[in-house]
């Protein structure tokens, strides 16, 4: 029972994949956006994460790494890069939520638009002053509310939260649905091609 369960997840993963694949990046999970997206948007996307190392753990269905035959859905996509390595903001926008009190760790949730970006497990706390939460690294403070820029150095990888070794966790979503990262980073690397190509 539980492995025929497994089948049909890992059928059902596979199936929105293809389907963002077919459809580029305008595509998010089974149907296409409400506002379309044009290739400029890439253009100036930051890929997320400096010294990276490769894809440790993909977006979808997978078994759980901490053993057994039960499945979770794996909400983001994971990068590999040594600890303390820089977080770079993927695009500008504002930080609606700073947390340290979940799996995701330590993290940074950011709204552009109809995008919502979070960045788990980072180094750091969150601290508290009259002016709301912030997230304290060393010198860095990434304050909840403020606005960073496309590129921004937003913290440093880290292992808070459930992980087992040093990465960056990445959830994007659109309207509320979560969307799979490399789709994402697939069609920024096509409107990049050229400038960045040695970067994916
Ligand atoms: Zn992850």
């Amino acid at each position: 029972m539980k492995r025929n369960r497994w089948l049909f997840a890992v059928g059902a993963s596979v199936v929105g994949l293809n389907v963002l694949a077919a459809m580029g990046p305008k595509a998010v999970g089974n149907q296409p956006p409400q506002v379309a997206v044009g290739t400029s948007i890439w253009r100036n996307g930051s890929f997320p994460v400096e010294n990276f190392q490769g894809y440790t753990s993909p977006f979808g269905y997978r078994s759980s790494p901490t053993g057994g035959y039960s499945t979770e859905f794996h909400t983001g996509l994971d990068f590999a890069a040594p600890n303390g390595s820089y977080i770079r903001n993927w695009w500008s926008g504002r930080v609606i939520r700073v947390s340290d009190n979940t799996a995701c760790g330590t993290s940074v949730r950011v709204q552009s638009g109809s995008w919502v970006h979070v960045y788990c497990h980072m180094k750091g706390y969150v601290a508290r002053d009259s002016r709301g939460p912030y997230v304290v690294d060393g010198g860095l403070r990434i304050r909840q509310g403020q606005t960073v820029k496309a590129g921004q150095r937003i913290g440093r990888v880290g292992m808070t939260g459930r992980t087992t070794g040093p990465h960056l966790h990445w959830t994007l979503k659109y309207q509320g649905k979560l969307v799979d990262p490399a789709a994402v980073l697939r069609a920024m690397h096509r409107a990049q091609r050229g400038s960045i190509s040695q970067k994916l």
